[in-house]
């Protein structure tokens, strides 16, 4: 097979391999790795309808990181779709009412991070043998709450790689601070910081920057890494489920031979719905990718008027993982839509970080026509998660539901009647309070694990290893720094 190679969306460098793309995340220019072209499915679709997840997996992603050999590539993939997913299927569908729920929540933190986290460790220690690299892989994380559980997740106990999560103190919710401090593993550290989310990530990126303690660790046999949404490491998995979903819809013949199958995606970093967009470009038959905001909804005001615009004020939802005013991933299609040319989506980009705000001409704008844009706002949300479990007995978390919601809404204002996936990103256990209240509002004084198991009686269904452990779990980190001294706490942590 032929090499496939990875270039930044800002021009600089020289297309490196998979792996390289890996190890470095974002390019040294700034900008994403995309690969030079998208490969087509070598594959038939008769024959991804017999697959597991797992064959699935190596059959889509062996077109994307062709510097893997099949041995290493299985490996990963063995490592990171077993027992940790609460189902041998990894991403069941559901068919609820006429729509059809893809679920990216059976993994150890119960929400759709789990489907990339737990292959990028293995992809990138792969990466690091490679590439001849020695040192061990000291993965550095600011969160607000579900990516860090999510990276230490993946990471724990992964030979030849660290993990050291910082949070805001006071800044997550007391089930994912539980979460996060009760993680197992001997290379993981958790580290509580008196400050806000945005004193978090400077302290990370401060870390990053600095040159003198680069060569410190590198001299005791260290190198920093991050496992940001926009390392390819990602990104590829992800195009995983859409062929997947697809294929198993054929099988059970909900599809006919090329039909079209229209997406819907709850979206924030755009990064799932990319990943769609790359299934689509594949020759997967997929019809309109949906983009489903809530109330920060960027990506909208985006696909309807071709301003992308930053500038506004951030909205707490119960939705938080869509709570984002930066897409990053977007730059990928801008640079698509831009005819592949660098220097126009670098100037995009530049003026983004200068302005907040860019506009796409309108030859562009011709070249979103796969995309639809909606969103809901708190109640439609709310509604969306009543409607359907009072409808169907089905129950969906907040993230869910905004998709749910704006599918719907995208038939009945286009009068496109084909069949739609519904991409569903957590598990309605993750976000309970939310959830309970918009079944019945008598929820909303109750005590937190007494609506998980009101939530259990309700859907008819078993409370999620990741809900039980924490209950009983004990805490194993107690770190709390302030927002000066975390270059020391990770210095400790390596005994550097
Ligand atoms: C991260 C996340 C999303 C958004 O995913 P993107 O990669 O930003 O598109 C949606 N739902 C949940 C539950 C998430 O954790």
């Amino acid at each position: 097979m032929n090499q496939l190679y990875y270039r930044s969306t800002r021009g600089a460098g020289e297309p490196v391999t998979a792996s390289q793309a890996i190890l470095r995340g974002l390019a040294p220019d700034g900008g994403l790795y995309v690969p030079e072209s998208i490969p087509q499915m070598d594959c038939a679709m008769e024959e991804l309808a017999e697959m597991s997840y797992q064959e699935t997996a190596y059959a889509v992603m062996k077109q994307f990181l062709t510097d893997f050999t099949e041995e290493e590539l299985k490996t990963c993939i063995a490592r990171a779709y077993d027992s940790k997913f609460d189902t041998p299927e990894i991403a069941p569908l559901r068919k609820v009412e006429d729509l059809y729920y893809l679920e990216l929540f059976h993994g150890a933190t119960i929400a759709f991070k789990d489907m990339a986290l737990s292959i990028l460790p293995h992809l990138m220690t792969a990466s690091a043998r490679k590439n001849g690299v020695k040192n061990e892989i000291v993965i550095l994380t600011a969160t607000s709450g579900d990516t860090g559980k999510a990276a230490l997740a993946g990471f724990a106990d992964v030979e030849g790689t660290r993990i050291v999560v910082f949070y805001p103190k006071d800044g997550v919710s007391p089930i994912q601070e539980k979460q996060m401090v009760t993680q197992k593993g001997a290379n993981t550290l958790v580290v509580g910081i008196h400050g806000n989310f945005d004193d978090a990530q400077n302290g990370v990126k401060a870390i990053f920057n600095d040159r003198e303690l680069e060569q410190e660790l590198e001299q005791a046999g260290f190198q920093l890494s991050s496992a940001n949404s926009i390392n390819i490491g990602r990104l590829v998995p992800q195009v995983v489920y859409y062929v997947y979903a697809y294929a198993k819809l054929r099988q059970r013949g909900e599809l006919q031979p090329g039909e079209l199958l229209n997406v819907t995606v709850p979206t924030g970093n755009f990064g799932n719905i990319l990943a769609a967009y790359y299934a689509k470009s594949m020759g997967v038959p997929i019809g309109k990718l949906v983009c489903a905001s809530n109330e920060n909804k960027v990506l909208f005001d985006f696909f309807r008027t071709g301003t992308y615009d930053r500038n506004r004020e951030f909205i707490l939802t119960s939705s938080p993982s869509m709570d984002i005013l930066i897409s990053s991933n977007l730059e990928r299609l801008i640079y698509k839509v831009a005819g592949e040319d660098p220097r126009q989506n670098a100037a995009f980009m530049e003026q983004l970080s200068r302005t907040g705000a860019y506009t796409l001409p309108e030859e562009m704008r011709d070249r979103l026509q796969d995309f639809w844009g909606d969103y809901t706002d708190e109640q439609g949300t709310a509604q969306a998660i009543r409607q359907v479990y009072e409808a169907a007995g089905y129950v969906m978390d907040t993230h869910t539901a905004v998709a749910s919601h704006v599918a719907k809404d995208y038939r009945s204002q286009t009068g496109d009647r084909s069949k739609m996936l519904v991409v569903s990103t957590a598990s309605p256990y993750k976000f309970t309070r939310s959830v309970m209240s918009a079944i019945d509002s008598k929820y909303e004084q109750a005590e937190d694990f007494a609506l998980v198991d009101e939530l259990s009686r309700l859907s008819g269904t078993k409370v999620p290893q990741a809900i039980e452990a924490i209950r009983s779990a004990p805490v194993l980190h107690k770190t709390v720094c302030g927002k000066s001294e975390m270059q020391d706490v990770v210095k400790r942590f390596l005994g550097v």
